[in-house]
């Protein structure tokens, strides 16, 4: 099973894409944690990238398409791969296309999550990790018990440096002209199937077992 899954900042993609993987054994790469994952270890490649992340920005095609290369070369990929993140615009589809031909592993399916404007916005915004179980919560629409399970354990609510408004509407408006054209990019095709990403997690993944 090779998919890729396509949604806005803060369409719960992240979430899904992570119970499939547990589900399917299939591994999930998600291209955010990946870049996450080098600014932690504050590799120059890392320093660079974190400024185009809090800025919401994209980081360049060139980079982003030898990182997935890499990554899809790795054994674990074999029987089938989730891509989270990747690709955000027409290069990178058109890239990844070409790596997959040569590769004789077409994608199966790509997936979209479809949520409105507004409730991205609370979902992102809201979006924290509780800084002990590493948790993923939400101010708004998690529960206050949860909420304070986290705090009263002498743990944070922590918020990534990219969910604040400034950059959310920034990676919103690079979203809607530079990945949302990947929409009929994978429709002409025949090969998008939409997700409704509203209700709860179990609904929202009974959902996507429905179209895989
Ligand atoms: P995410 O966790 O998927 O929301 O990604 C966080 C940030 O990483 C994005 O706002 C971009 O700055 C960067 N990023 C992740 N994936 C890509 C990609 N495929 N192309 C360019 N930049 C990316």
């Amino acid at each position: 099973m090779r998919i890729v899954f396509l949604g806005a900042p803060g369409s719960g993609k992240g979430t899904q894409a992570q119970r499939l993987m547990d589900e399917k054994n299939i591994p999930q790469i998600s291209t955010g944690d990946m870049l996450r994952a080098a600014v932690q270890a504050k590799s120059s490649f890392g320093i660079k990238a974190k400024e185009v992340m809090e800025l919401g920005k994209l980081v360049s095609d060139e980079i982003m398409i030898g990182i997935i290369s890499e990554r899809l070369m790795e054994s674990d990929t074999d029987q089938g791969f989730i891509l989270d993140g990747f690709p955000r615009t027409t290069k990178q589809a058109e890239d990844l296309d070409l790596l997959l031909q040569k590769q004789e592993k077409p994608l199966d399916q790509v997936i979209l999550m479809d949520v409105d404007h507004e409730i991205l916005m609370k979902r992102i915004v809201g979006r924290r990790t509780c800084s002990i179980t590493g948790k993923l919560l939400n101010i708004y629409f998690s529960k206050q018990d949860e909420l304070n399970a986290c705090t009263k354990a002498g743990g944070e609510l922590i918020q990534r440096k990219d969910d604040n408004e400034d950059t959310i509407l920034n990676r919103l408006e690079v979203y809607r002209d530079q990945t949302e054209p990947l929409i009929a990019y994978y429709s002409k095709r025949d090969q998008l199937k939409k997700v409704k990403a509203v209700g709860s997690m179990d609904e929202v993944y009974q959902r996507l077992l429905d179209v895989l």
